[in-house]
């Protein structure tokens, strides 16, 4: 079956918002295209010493509010439409919360659990010096996504300090975010997308007087942003009914100890399969599962036209990117569904990014407490321009949160015009 198209989402929501607001032609001649699109082809000797040939992307939507930023994705269903769609909403995202950053993505089409760790490091390796100048401290600045990690990011950020001349190398630090934090990482940055899934959650919640404790949540995907939000929701008293990963789906309505499940997953590849404490049950039912929240955080094109009538929840909070199509985004606001949209809802990780890169950039280093506090008001104060959007046009919060992005970006192109 052909993979349907990620980047023909991003262009339908950005169509129906520019309609809606008007947006200057001429501005939208622009944001309707990235700006560069980098594909290399790369070869890694293997284990067996045989070499091996990698496609690597990096598409660069566009930086009119500062330098291009956004996660590597190690992903099979990685490709040029995909990156593109990523990138596109990296743009909007910085733009909703406010920071000095532009769009890109970026990724390699591997299966990465087919290689051995000295492999996986090769590859980034080689994908790192592949890329070149194409990324850099003040230009475009990678961070973890799908499948990487803060080791992968220590691999990018040793081969590009390498590249350069010995005593320009200690400034370019901030080249990479979501480092380990011994090597230049933020305090905060590891769980901060899944802690602003559960600040926007809790917004939602006071806005609707809507009491956590006791609310039953599920969750698609537990990797870095599922299991910190389902953790992070635990001590509301909030209760984990279901979890689906590519292992397959489970679920115990008396609730699923995040904690324990996390625990579980460490022992086993990341996968939550044969967890003994919950009972298998397939997507579908998973999907139906009556529930308050549920919070997709896994890929995109999962709530669709065949599957948006199954949900039987008050919430979607989205901690993955792209999880709803626009047939499943209809759907939902028809049946009166609450959305929090990925630009809005998932942005907690690259507001901490920013953090860890202005921590580089000052040589500082941020305790906790700050870095929460600041994570806190930077997302609620995005939540809440969002939220008075939507009411003051009576329409969806998706809708909503990208007049937040084209309004900006239309004011900066306006004041800075067309070179030359
Ligand atoms: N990959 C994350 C995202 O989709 C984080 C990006 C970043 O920190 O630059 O938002």
């Amino acid at each position: 079956m052909k993979k349907a198209s990620v980047y023909d989402n991003v262009t339908k929501q950005f169509n129906k918002a520019a309609d809606l607001m008007h947006l200057d032609p001429e501005i939208r001649k622009i944001l309707a295209r990235t700006n560069n699109e980098v594909i290399v082809n790369f070869p890694v000797k293997m284990d067996n010493g045989h070499i091996e040939m990698f496609t690597g992307y990096r598409v660069q939507h566009n930086n009119a509010l500062g330098p291009y930023k956004g996660g590597l994705r190690y992903h099979p269903a990685v490709d040029i439409d995909e990156v593109r769609a990523l990138a596109t909403w990296m743009t909007w995202k910085s733009a909703i919360v406010n920071l000095p950053f532009g769009g890109a993505k970026g990724g390699i089409q591997i299966d990465p659990f087919k290689y051995s760790a000295s492999e996986l490091e090769h590859i980034t390796r080689r994908f790192t010096f592949a890329l070149g100048s194409n990324i850099g401290p003040e230009f475009d600045i990678p961070a973890p996504d799908v499948n990487t990690n803060p080791q992968i990011m220590a691999w990018i950020l040793d081969t590009y300090l390498s590249t350069m001349p010995a005593h320009e190398r200690q400034a370019a630090v901030h080249v990479v975010t979501g480092k380990p934090v011994e090597s230049g990482g933020s305090i905060g940055r590891n769980k901060a997308t899944g802690q602003g899934v559960v600040f926007t959650i809790e917004q939602w919640a006071k806005d609707t007087n809507f009491d956590l404790e006791g609310a039953a949540y599920f969750v698609q995907g537990f990797g870095n942003v599922g299991s910190w939000a389902s953790r992070l929701l635990k001590p509301h008293g909030s209760k984990l009914v279901a979890v689906e990963d590519v292992s397959g789906a489970i679920a115990n309505p008396k609730g699923i100890d995040p904690d324990d499940l996390y625990e579980y997953t460490q022992k086993n590849k990341g996968l939550i399969g044969g967890y003994a404490k919950a009972k298998p049950i397939d997507h579908e039912t998973f999907l139906a599962t009556k529930a308050d929240i549920f919070i997709p955080a896994a890929l995109e094109n999962q709530i669709t036209l065949k599957t948006a009538p199954m949900l039987n929840v008050k919430l979607v909070a989205e901690g993955a990117n792209g999880p709803t199509d626009p047939d499943g985004d209809k759907i939902l606001h028809e049946k009166g569904t609450d959305l929090l949209p990925d630009v809005l809802c998932n942005s907690g990780g690259v507001i901490v990014s920013y953090f860890e890169w202005l921590q580089n950039k000052r040589s500082e280093f941020w305790d906790l407490e700050e870095v929460d506090g600041k994570l806190h008001r930077k997302i609620v104060a995005g939540y809440e321009r969002v939220r008075d959007t939507a009411r003051e046009h009576n329409i969806d919060w998706r809708t909503a949160a990208y007049i937040v992005a084209l309004s900006r970006l239309e004011t900066v192109y306006k004041e800075r015009g067309i070179f030359p």
